[in-house]
């Protein structure tokens, strides 16, 4: 998946501590493995490779169960949430090389190949096929969450309990630290000059995911464009925002975080109220004005003074 994970747990020895640490590292490697789109020899990018072929292909469990969360994270954010936007994020990763937005023929080609109906679960034989052709995965905004949660699990299963697991700017976390009431989480700053006061959440058993183009954006006339693309257009945002999410678990989390982004605060809001025990805050600054918007289920995770 490219970036760090972190694991901080409390545990009666250190032997224990570090057993369980490394079988949940193990974990997510294994996961890396499987939902990487860098590694040709992926599981995923060799699914990718057999679109259009008219064939259903057995996948394994991780993968066939993270594809099922995506498809409902699709339909309930009407495409603005798709794990097919594989060919538009190369693109987009051409375009921040090279410093020139994408060819719109190119374009145009690249959303033929776009679009989560083209991906048909067989619930049967756990089998996965890609109807049109040249179709490309990218797990990147829902797989680290599953990552997470899965490595989770495994130190809940080693007998863990007060821990958390972060990668990237995802995190989830098990029961407090030892004499508090939840882990406390500053949630991230938009990188503009005075931004609005630092805020501060206070969670156990939950979630939260941070999705933005703080860290990952290209400037072209003048223009910045995030590593987030809206898959109906193929165009990346340009409204500036940082979007955190709060859920149950950390899959949820980070799909809704990414889900939000393309939605905006309107829809985005919607999406969030409608899904159980999330929460969002959301910052852009899509012109001069710097704007915030959170649900109500936001101020439950916030530290009280
Ligand atoms: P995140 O940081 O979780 O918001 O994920 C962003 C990554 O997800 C990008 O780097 C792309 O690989 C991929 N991606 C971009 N746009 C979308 C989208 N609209 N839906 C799903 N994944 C996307
Ligand atoms: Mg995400």
């Amino acid at each position: 998946m490219g970036l760090p994970f972190r694991i901080v747990l409390y545990a009666a020895d250190e032997p224990h501590a570090g057993a369980a640490a490394a079988a949940a590292f193990h974990r997510i490697r294994q996961l890396n493995d499987i939902f990487s789109d860098y590694d040709d020899e992926s599981e995923l990018s060799r699914l990718s490779r057999t679109s259009g072929q008219g064939r259903p292909v057995p996948v394994s469990e991780d993968l066939r169960k993270v594809l099922r969360h995506a498809q409902e994270m699709s339909e309930r954010s009407e495409g603005a949430f798709d794990v097919t936007v594989g060919p538009l994020v190369n693109l987009w990763r051409r375009a921040r090389r090279q410093k020139q937005l994408p060819d719109p023929t190119l374009l145009a080609e690249a959303l033929k190949s776009v679009g989560y109906r083209h991906v048909r679960l067989n619930p049967g034989n756990h089998a996965v096929e890609l109807l049109a052709p040249k179709m490309r995965l990218d797990l990147g905004a829902i797989a680290k969450g599953y990552a997470i949660d899965e490595a989770l699990k495994v130190l809940r299963k080693q007998g863990v309990t007060r821990v958390l697991v972060s990668g990237g700017g995802d995190l989830a976390v098990a029961d407090p630290p030892p004499g508090s009431k939840g882990w406390r989480i500053e949630i991230a700053p938009l990188d503009i000059p005075n931004p609005p006061p630092a805020r501060f959440v206070l969670i156990a058993n939950r979630a939260l995911a941070t999705s933005g183009d703080v860290f990952q954006h290209v400037e072209i006339n003048g223009v910045r464009y995030s590593h987030i693309v809206d898959p109906r257009t193929g165009i990346g945002l340009t409204d500036h925002s940082l979007v955190t999410v709060i859920a149950r678990d950390c899959t949820t989390a980070d799909a809704l975080a990414t889900a939000v982004s393309v939605l905006g605060p309107k829809a985005g809001l919607k999406l969030i109220e409608t899904t159980k025990g999330a929460a969002t805050h959301i910052t852009r600054k899509p012109n001069s004005q710097i704007e915030t918007a959170e649900s109500s289920r936001f101020v439950r995770y916030c530290e009280q003074d």
